[in-house]
């Protein structure tokens, strides 16, 4: 029973249920209350008058039996014995008169008289405090009330003691109780029912937006999120559409990406083909043809498995934030290794590479990926650059970040492309991307590498004047 119940905390127990039973406790906590107080009060107030009818008869009866002077023997009246009588009767009770001596003169049952009766309340009548006392548990009350003698001075002569049950009045607020029993159980069964109603009720947007999470979970992402009930659903709503629509876009993305992939993978390829088809195609084809056709499937073999290398650094810096392996670096001498590298092709354009270091720069950097971000920049430099044109890259600092700064003399880039051209696959000029072995990748690895060291890049660029990319990294890495 007990693994039963944990099993199902931990699975999540249904809203449902706290919610009915906080509502019936609500409703119940004061229904009992409600129930226990009507039920004591009116069985006080069934005693309280009970007391007070008795009280008035005992005072009637006693101002008789001053007049009538019933408390010496020789002028008793047997009227008032019988008056006594009766009214113990009635209240099915018994009367008993006690003189100054504590004798018992007239009992309504006939078993005192003439016995000595010195019971508290009786003493305390004698001394002027009348008064009457109830005896819960054995179910009847007793009081007392003074007989006067009939003189002016009003002395006690004698104390008239009126015991009766309260037994047939309890017996009546039983039966009250039993009826409001009754009706108190009807009205639990329909505080029941209604408490589970008002909990569908309750839950009903919750359900709701359940229906929709499913079609939502079963692929259907054009489901509109709108469950404004609460402002606790409303706002759910809106945390998931607007996650929906990150899914949407992230789904969008990945097919744009898997089909440009396709297309950037297979260009070479029917390249290839059509060079080898045409081969193929020619009878005694001169060697020298032969050779040239094979550079040029080379070639393009060449630039499949360069698509093939950025996409893998790509997709590996894609899940990669842990693997970055930070050293302390001096980005001097890696800006210089770059350059030096790149120096024969600008070279070859007759492009001039200039290097300007405003101060020494140490910084937390992963040296491979970042000289990759920073070569992709002053490559493209000096690719998309003019005849006898420059490139210079520029280092500087303060003391939270480094900037390179690689400006060129090049094409430039309209306005509208400029922030396109950090997308995979994007070009502004796709022949000549191509002519220059680009795969449209270069700067979409600059930005992840650049983002993944918590830096920022950004493009000034002027078409047909040429380009500046500046690159901000903080100094100190953090995690
Ligand atoms: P690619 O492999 O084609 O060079 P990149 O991602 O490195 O791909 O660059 C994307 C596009 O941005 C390039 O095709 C080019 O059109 C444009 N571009 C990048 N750098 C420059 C630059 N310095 N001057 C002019 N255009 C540039």
């Amino acid at each position: 029973m007990l693994g039963w119940m944990r099993r199902k905390w931990k699975s999540g127990v249904s809203l449902k249920v706290p919610l009915f039973l906080l509502l019936v406790f609500i409703g119940f906590v004061p229904m009992c209350f409600l129930g226990k107080v009507t039920d004591q009060s009116l069985r006080q107030t069934q005693i309280d008058y009970r007391v007070m009818e008795v009280q008035n008869q005992c005072l009637i009866i006693s101002n008789k039996m001053s007049r009538t002077g019933y408390m010496s023997e020789e002028t008793r009246d047997s009227a008032v014995d019988v008056e006594l009588n009766t009214i113990a009767d009635i209240f099915n009770g018994r009367i008993v008169v006690v003189n100054k001596d504590f004798k018992v003169i007239k009992d309504t049952f006939q078993l005192a008289e003439g016995r000595t009766h010195v019971a508290e309340e009786v003493i305390r009548c004698f001394q002027g405090e009348s008064g009457s006392r109830l005896e819960r548990d054995k179910h009847y009350f007793a009081l007392a009330v003074p007989v006067f003698d009939n003189t002016e001075e009003k002395r006690i002569e004698g104390v008239l003691v009126a015991t009766a049950s309260t037994e047939n009045l309890t017996g009546v607020a039983e039966r009250v109780s039993e009826k409001a029993a009754f009706f108190q159980m009807m009205t639990w069964w329909v505080l029941v029912l209604a408490a589970a109603i008002l909990v569908m009720l309750l839950v009903r947007p919750f359900v709701r937006l359940q229906k929709v999470l499913n079609q939502v979970a079963e692929g259907n992402l054009d489901q509109v999120i709108a469950e404004n009930t609460y402002k606790e659903t409303g706002q759910i709503s809106m945390a998931l559409q607007n996650t929906i629509t990150k899914l949407k876009t992230v789904n969008q993305s990945r097919d744009e990406f898997v089909s440009n992939v396709s297309h950037e993978l297979k260009t070479p390829i029917t390249s290839i083909r059509v060079l080898a088809d045409s081969l193929m195609g020619m009878e005694e084809v001169p060697v020298e043809l032969y050779r040239e056709f094979m550079t040029d499937i080379s070639d393009e073999i060449d630039r499949e498995s360069k698509i093939i290398d950025d996409l893998l650094s790509l997709v590996k810096m894609d899940k990669a934030v842990a693997e970055l392996n930070i050293v302390q670096l001096d980005i001097n001498g890696l800006v210089q290794q770059i350059l030096k590298r790149l120096r024969p092709i600008a070279r070859r354009r007759n492009v001039e590479l200039i290097y300007e270091s405003i101060r020494e720069v140490t910084a937390d950097v992963d040296e491979v990926k970042i000289s990759l971000a920073i070569n992709n920049l002053v490559e493209n430099a000096v690719k998309y650059n003019v005849e006898d044109g420059w490139v210079r890259v520029t280092l500087d600092a303060d003391h939270k970040f480094f900037y390179i700064k690689v400006a060129d003399s090049g094409i430039g880039i309209p306005e509208e492309f400029q922030e396109k051209i950090f997308e995979r696959f994007y070009r502004v000029d796709k022949a000549r991307s191509r002519e220059t072995g680009g795969t449209g990748l270069g700067l979409a690895i600059t930005r992840k590498v650049i983002l993944m060291h918590h830096g920022a890049v950004r493009v000034l660029s002027k078409e047909g004047e040429g380009s500046v990319f500046t690159v901000r990294i903080p100094l100190n890495y953090i995690s």
